[in-house]
């Protein structure tokens, strides 16, 4: 199978810098995006570092519950926006709350979540596409062999990748993107 993973904010709705509570709704062309791309035979899935657990704002089941609230929302717009999973990063290395704390391999730009995506659904990662609006998506993409497409918008915000324990040479290595967009319909002129 192939792939299409999504970072989520910033990418399928705008992003706020407000963390909790997750109050934006998805942009109005992500679903007719999605449906193009399953129509093609990609299966689609989000790709999310959630920070909410770690710095106690929501608890894990408020936060799976807003996600699954978004995926519901897409679909209402199109039946067949079908998103097949959400794959979150719980953890953060300075996380306030104890059981979140963690220097773990699945928050971008580590790249577990898209390997367990491969093991679960049979992906063969390099006929799939990650697409993102920050560096960590790019590099969690380019290490596992996908295309990567970063979105670039006036919001993006510049990075600190210091906090993430990973080394300089997968930053130097896997930081920039097979392509660049500004728009997410733009994604067509990629993949079609
Ligand atoms: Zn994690």
């Amino acid at each position: 199978m192939k792939a299409v993973f999504f970072d989520k904010d910033g990418v399928l709705n705008k992003d706020s810098g407000i963390i909790w509570p997750k109050l934006e709704l998805p942009y109005k062309q992500v679903a007719d995006v999605i449906s193009n791309l399953r129509s093609q035979g990609f299966l689609i899935f989000i790709i999310s570092n959630r920070t909410e657990m770690a710095r106690g704002l929501a608890t894990e089941e408020e936060v799976v519950k807003s996600l699954l609230d978004f995926k519901l929302q897409i679909i209402e717009q199109n039946k067949e926006a079908i998103i097949e999973k959400i794959y979150y990063c719980p953890h953060h290395p300075n996380a306030t709350i104890e059981t979140y704390r963690a220097n773990c391999s699945c928050r971008k730009p580590h790249s577990d979540l898209l390997i367990k995506a491969k093991e679960e659904y049979n992906i063969c990662l390099n006929k799939s596409f990650m697409v993102g609006d920050r560096v960590s998506d790019i590099i969690a993409g380019n290490s596992v062999g996908c295309k990567t497409i970063q979105i670039i918008s006036n919001e993006n915000l510049v990075e600190k990748l210091i906090e993430s324990n990973i080394s300089e040479e997968i930053i130097n290595s896997y930081s920039s993107p097979h392509y660049k967009i500004t728009h997410l319909t733009q994604i067509y002129e990629i993949i079609s």
